[in-house]
C-alpha cells in the first residue's frame, strides 16, 4: 500500500484494502469559487424551460443505462458492494433522473387555492445554490435521490459526497456534462466532513441536504439554523421487522436476512432488529442460522457471492467492535461475531440474541451484517420494542393477515412501513424518516416541493378595487 497523505481524499478498494485513487482536497478558495460559479449558473438555469432540463435529465439517465457496468464496477470498487447490487443502483438512480424529468413540471405547475378574496394561486419557484452532502453507501442513487428533483426545479447543486467514493463522485459530474448540463450547474466539493459547516456559512448556499450519521446532520441541521436556512436530514436508522405468528416462516427467514445482508448490512433501511412470536422463535432462530451459514462471503465482483466486503477497513472495525460490546454486555452470538482471517474490510456475518434494553447496543444502529433477533409475547410488546429506539426511519410487518399487519404498519413510529417486504426504495414513493432519522422526504412528489418557494401570489381584479 502507498503511503498516504493527509491532503487527499483517498479511494481505497475494501476487499484488498489497496490505495486506488487520491484526489487532492480543494482549498477554500477553490470551493468559494465553485460556490460563486453555481450561484452564476443559477441565473440562467432556472429561466430554462421544464423541456430543456428534462431533456438533460433524461440524457443523464441514459448515458447511466448505457454506461451501468463501468459504473457498477467502479462502485465495487470503491465501496465493497456487490457487482449487481452496483448495476441494480445504477438502473434505479437512472429511473429517479426519468421520473423527475417526466413529472417536474407538472409537480411544480400553479396551485390554484379557493378563497373569498378572488384569484390566488401557489407559484413553485427555485431558491438558488443547493449544498448536497451524501454518503458511500449507495454513491450513485444518493447523489441522485437530492439531485434529480433539485436540478429539475431550477436549482443548482454543489456536491460533497463521502470521502471514500471520490471516482463515483466525479464520474457523476462528468455524465451531467456529458450530458449537456451547463458548467456550474451540478459541481462536485472535494473536501473532508468536518469543511461543511464552512460551506453552509456561505450566503450563496441557500439551503442543505444531507444524508448520513446523525452526528453530521446535528452539526449541519444547527449550522444551517444558525444561518436561516432550511435543511433535509436523511439519518440513521434501526428497522424493525416484526414476525407475525400466522407466518409463513422460510418466506419471513429469507426476506429479513437477505434484506439485512443488502449491502453487507450497510443500508439505512435494513432490518436491523428482527422481532419474532416467542412460540416460533426457536425454529425462526434456527432456520435463519442455518440460511446465513449458507451465505458465501467473498469477492464482491463473483456472481455468486452474497456477503460483501465492508465499506472500509475502518467500517468493519467498528461493526466488530459492537459485536463485542454486545457480546460484554449479555448478547449470545448464535453465528459469527469475528473478522474473517483475509485481507479486506470483511466480517463474518453474524447472528446474535439475548439482546435487552439494558444492553447500550439496543439503542445503537448497526451498520454491518448482524442480524439480531428480538423475541416477543403479545403484539402490544412487539409494537413497543420497534418504538423503544430513537430511530424512526423504516420498518416491516410480516404476515398473512393483512388487515393486521396494516393495524401493526399504522402504531410503528417511523417515516415508512413496507409489510411482507424489507423496507424499499421506488422513485414515486416517499424516503425519509421520523424522530432522530431525521426530517423532509426524498424521492416522490413531495421531494420536489422541499426545496422551492410555494410563493402566494394573489389578484384582486381591477373592477373589485375601491
Ligand atoms: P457520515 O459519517 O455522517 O457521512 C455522511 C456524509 O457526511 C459524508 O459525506 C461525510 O463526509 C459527511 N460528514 C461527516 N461529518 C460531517 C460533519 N460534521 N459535518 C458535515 N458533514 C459531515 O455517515 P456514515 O457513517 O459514513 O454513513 C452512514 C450513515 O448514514 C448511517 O447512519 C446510515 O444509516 C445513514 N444513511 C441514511 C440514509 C437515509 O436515507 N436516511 C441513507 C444512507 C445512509 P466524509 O466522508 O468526508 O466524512
Amino acid at each position: 500500500m502507498e503511503t498516504l497523505k493527509k491532503s487527499y481524499i483517498k479511494s481505497i478498494n475494501p476487499f484488498n484494502n489497496e490505495l486506488v485513487k487520491e484526489f487532492e482536497i480543494m482549498s477554500n478558495d477553490q470551493v468559494d469559487q465553485i460556490v460563486d460559479k453555481a450561484d452564476e449558473a443559477f441565473k440562467s438555469w432556472k429561466n430554462t424551460s421544464f423541456d430543456e432540463r428534462a431533456k438533460i435529465i433524461h440524457k443523464v439517465a441514459s448515458i447511466m443505462r448505457d454506461r451501468k457496468q463501468e459504473l457498477g464496477k467502479l462502485a465495487t470498487l470503491e465501496m465493497g458492494k456487490l457487482l449487481r447490487e452496483s448495476i441494480y443502483e445504477v438502473e434505479l438512480s437512472a429511473n429517479i433522473f426519468d421520473y423527475y424529468a417526466d413529472n417536474a413540471s407538472k409537480f411544480l405547475s400553479d396551485h390554484p387555492l379557493e378563497t373569498e378574496l378572488g384569484e390566488a394561486f401557489l407559484s413553485y419557484e427555485p431558491i438558488g445554490v443547493l449544498l448536497s452532502v451524501q454518503p458511500w453507501n449507495f454513491p450513485y442513487y444518493q447523489i441522485t435521490r437530492s439531485a434529480a428533483s433539485a436540478l429539475m426545479a431550477g436549482n443548482t447543486m454543489v456536491l460533497k459526497h463521502a470521502s471514500n467514493v471520490p471516482q463515483c463522485a466525479q464520474i457523476m459530474e462528468d455524465i451531467f456534462h456529458e450530458a449537456g448540463l451547463p458548467k456550474g450547474v451540478y459541481t462536485n466539493l472535494f473536501v473532508p466532513g468536518g469543511s461543511v459547516e464552512r460551506i453552509v456559512d456561505n450566503p450563496k448556499i441557500k439551503a442543505v441536504a444531507l444524508t448520513g450519521s446523525e452526528a453530521a446532520g446535528g452539526s449541519i441541521a444547527a449550522a444551517a439554523g444558525k444561518n436561516i436556512k432550511k435543511s433535509t436530514l436523511e439519518l440513521g436508522g434501526s428497522d424493525p421487522f416484526i414476525v407475525l405468528e400466522d407466518v409463513d416462516i422460510d418466506k419471513a427467514v429469507e426476506t429479513a436476512i437477505l434484506g439485512r445482508m443488502w449491502n453487507a448490512g450497510q443500508v439505512c433501511v435494513s432490518p436491523k432488529r428482527i422481532i419474532v412470536p416467542e412460540t416460533i422463535a426457536e425454529n425462526f432462530i434456527q432456520k435463519a442460522k442455518t440460511l446465513l451459514a449458507s451465505l458465501k462471503v467473498g469477492n464482491p465482483l463473483e456472481d455468486d457471492t452474497v456477503v460483501a466486503p465492508l465499506s472500509s477497513e475502518k467500517a468493519a472495525q467498528d461493526v466488530a467492535g459492537q459485536v463485542e460490546k454486545a457480546v460484554a454486555n449479555g448478547a449470545k452470538v448464535e453465528l459469527g461475531g469475528k473478522r474473517i482471517d483475509r485481507p479486506g474490510a470483511f466480517l463474518e456475518p453474524t447472528l446474535l440474541t439475548g439482546i435487552t434494553a439494558e444492553n447500550p447496543i439496543f439503542f445503537e444502529e448497526i451498520f454491518g451484517p448482524v442480524v439480531v433477533i428480538y423475541t416477543y409475547k403479545t403484539i402490544e410488546d412487539a409494537i413497543e420494542l420497534a418504538n423503544a429506539t430513537t430511530f424512526g426511519l423504516g420498518g416491516s410487518v410480516f404476515g398473512n393477515d393483512i388487515p393486521k399487519a396494516k393495524e401493526v404498519a399504522r402504531k410503528i413510529d417511523t417515516g415508512m412501513v413496507y409489510i411482507n417486504h424489507v423496507t424499499g426504495i421506488a422513485p414515486e414513493l416517499p424516503f425519509g424518516g421520523t424522530k432522530r432519522s431525521g426530517y423532509g422526504r426524498e424521492q416522490s412528489p413531495a421531494a420536489i416541493y422541499e426545496f422551492v418557494n410555494a410563493k402566494l401570489i394573489r389578484v384582486t381584479s381591477p373592477e373589485n378595487l375601491y
